[in-house]
Formats: structure tokens, C-alpha cells, sequence
């Protein structure tokens, strides 16, 4: 970490590839089982997907990539690329669909890795295991990433907000990506409303205990599309503010492993979409405020990890050499 208060997303990628390593979108018109009617049909309260009647094919993935590739390789120098699904239940499809885009994507120049966005119950042995046999078939030595929606470790949060899973799915489904060797990416949002600090330092350390292997916060943004849009205009929704939202970030990362890398801090969404973003200020701005207020609390990420491998023994001295 060196000077850094947390483990970056790109000292992580510089690390496991070689080179800056980026991150290209593919955006499809896809589904999820809160959505299509398998679990419900208004989805998570903060949802704010658009659904569209529109054809998936491995065309438009490749379309997508290679749209964004040579601008992010000029503008930031990029020499290999991350295709990562992002809209939706990436994996809630049947493999002979999922499989000829996943074919597609590692088909362009430079990909190293495929990130999967899905939910936590949108992943079983059998899927995991036929995705990591495609890779190898393929014979390109490109990764595979699952990057799961988990939002709360609460599970009252979790119902209340209409997830349809609670945290047991989530940790089978990371303990199944595990026995395959598929990295792990957890997404989080600090400020649920009914969510405390607690609540996210302990999403830190189930996480570290997981041994996931990175991880986006994001703070909670209002979609104008969202179930709880309507709740929002009434006053309904309770939102902390900005300066909780820092003290949570800072609490989760203190508490998290070293070793999991971060890949946001924040959330972003065109201002356009939404009813509340980022309480009205630019995304930097309040990282900002959360490197100031770790600098001033002397805080890094990992300082108050300590809490696994038998730490009552290891403070008794029980079980030493
Ligand atoms: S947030 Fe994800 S899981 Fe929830 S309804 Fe939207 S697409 Fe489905």
C-alpha cells in the first residue's frame, strides 16, 4: 500500500498482469429472477435497470468492446482489458446462450480476464464449472471473475430491499467460485437505510473471512426508475449524511484484509437518471474527503485486522511455537 490508505484496483492489476489493466463495459439487455417473475417482477427497490426487448448476440458484445477499447488504450495507456459484463444477471441464462458471448469477448485482442456482474444465486457448481472448462478450452489463459451483488450483510436489509437472496447464497456462491479459482468481486452500498456502522464492519470482515479477492462500494443513489423513486419524493427514505457515509467507508476498509483490493469507493450514475446521487456533489470530491479523514486519523486499510486465525489464542499465546 505504501503511501496509499487502501489497496487500489490498479496496484492490484499492475500486480496480476504486468501492465495497466482496464476495465472494458459490456452492456446487454438481459434479466434477472427478481425481475422476469421467477422470485418478483419489480426487482431490488433500488433497481433502476431498463429493460429492453432487444436481440442478445455475440456481435454486439464484440461491438461493445472494441468501441471503448482504443479510446481507454490512448487515453490512459492500457495494454490488456478486463470485458466485464456489467447490466443484470450475467450468468442467470442458459449456457448455450452465455457461452458463444463469453467466446466472443475472448476473441478480442488483449482480454485478459472476463467479469461476470450476477447475483449470488445466479451461480451453481455446474455453471462454475463449465465456464472455467470454456476458458481453458479456449486456450488464451484468460481469467474469469464473478462480481456479485451483495449490497448488505443484513439480512433485514437485504428483505427489505426485495434482494431475494440473504447472505447464505452469497457465501455458497463464493465458496463455490473458490473450488473453480474464480476471483471474487463484491459489491456493497454502506447506507442502506436501516444499516448501521456495524453492519459494515462486519460486511468487512465477512468479507476478509471469505477471502474474497476485491471489492466496489458504492453509496446508495436514487434512480428516477427505481421502486423506491416514489418513496424518495415523499421523504420517505432515509438518507445518512455525506460525512457518516465517509466515517463508514473508513470503519469498513480499517476492518478489511489487506489483501482484498478496492475498486471504488463510490458509485457513479448520470445526474440525468437520478433523484439523489452522491449528495449532490462530484464522486472525487468526496473520495476526497475520505483519503483526508484517513490521513488525519493516521487510518489504513487493514488496521483493525486482526480478528481471524484464532485470535483469542494468539492474545492468550496458546498454541505457539
Ligand atoms: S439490482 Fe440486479 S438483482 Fe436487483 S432487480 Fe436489478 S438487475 Fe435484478
Amino acid at each position: 500500500m505504501s503511501e496509499e490508505r487502501y489497496f487500489r484496483y490498479s496496484s492490484y492489476l499492475k500486480g496480476k498482469y504486468g501492465t495497466k489493466t482496464y476495465k472494458l463495459t459490456v452492456n446487454l439487455p438481459l434479466s434477472c429472477p427478481n425481475r422476469d417473475g421467477l422470485y418478483g417482477n419489480g426487482g431490488c427497490m433500488f433497481c433502476g435497470e431498463d429493460v429492453q426487448a432487444e436481440a442478445v448476440s455475440a456481435q454486439r458484445v464484440r461491438e461493445q468492446l472494441l468501441q471503448s477499447k482504443d479510446s481507454i488504450a490512448r487515453r490512459y495507456g492500457a495494454e490488456k482489458f478486463i470485458a466485464y459484463f456489467q447490466s443484470f444477471s450475467n450468468t442467470y441464462m442458459p449456457s448455450t446462450r452465455l457461452k458463444p458471448l463469453i467466446e466472443e469477448a475472448c476473441a478480442v485482442d488483449d482480454v485478459v480476464e472476463i467479469s461476470l456482474g450476477t447475483r449470488p444465486d445466479c451461480v451453481s457448481d455446474r455453471c462454475a464449472e463449465e465456464l472455467v472448462h470454456l476458458l481453458q478450452s479456449l486456450g488464451d489463459e484468460v481469467n474469469l471473475t464473478f462480481e456479485f451483488g451483495l449490497q448488505t450483510i443484513n439480512h433485514r436489509t437485504l428483505k427489505r430491499q426485495r434482494r431475494g437472496h440473504t447472505l447464505a447464497e452469497f457465501i455458497d456462491a463464493v465458496l463455490t467460485a473458490g473450488k473453480y479459482g474464480i476471483e471474487v468481486c463484491t459489491h456493497l452500498i454502506l447506507n442502506l437505510p436501516g444499516d448501521d456502522l456495524s453492519d459494515c464492519v462486519e460486511a468487512a470482515k465477512i468479507l476478509s473471512a471469505l477471502k474474497v479477492d476485491t471489492v466496489k462500494l458504492h453509496a446508495l443513489f436514487i434512480h428516477r426508475r427505481a421502486p423506491m423513486a416514489e418513496s424518495f419524493r415523499r421523504g420517505e427514505v432515509d438518507i445518512i449524511p455525506v460525512e457518516e457515509y465517509v466515517q463508514r467507508v473508513i470503519a469498513f476498509l480499517r476492518h478489511l484484509s489487506p489483501d482484498i483490493a478496492v475498486q471504488r469507493l463510490l458509485g457513479r450514475a448520470p445526474k440525468e437518471d437520478t433523484l439523489f446521487v452522491n449528495w449532490g456533489l462530484h464522486w472525487r470530491e468526496i473520495h476526497q474527503m475520505i483519503v483526508d479523514e484517513m490521513l488525519r486519523m493516521d487510518a489504513r486499510q487493514g488496521d483493525e485486522f486482526g480478528y481471524l486465525d484464532g485470535k483469542a489464542l494468539r492474545k492468550a499465546g496458546y498454541w505457539q511455537d
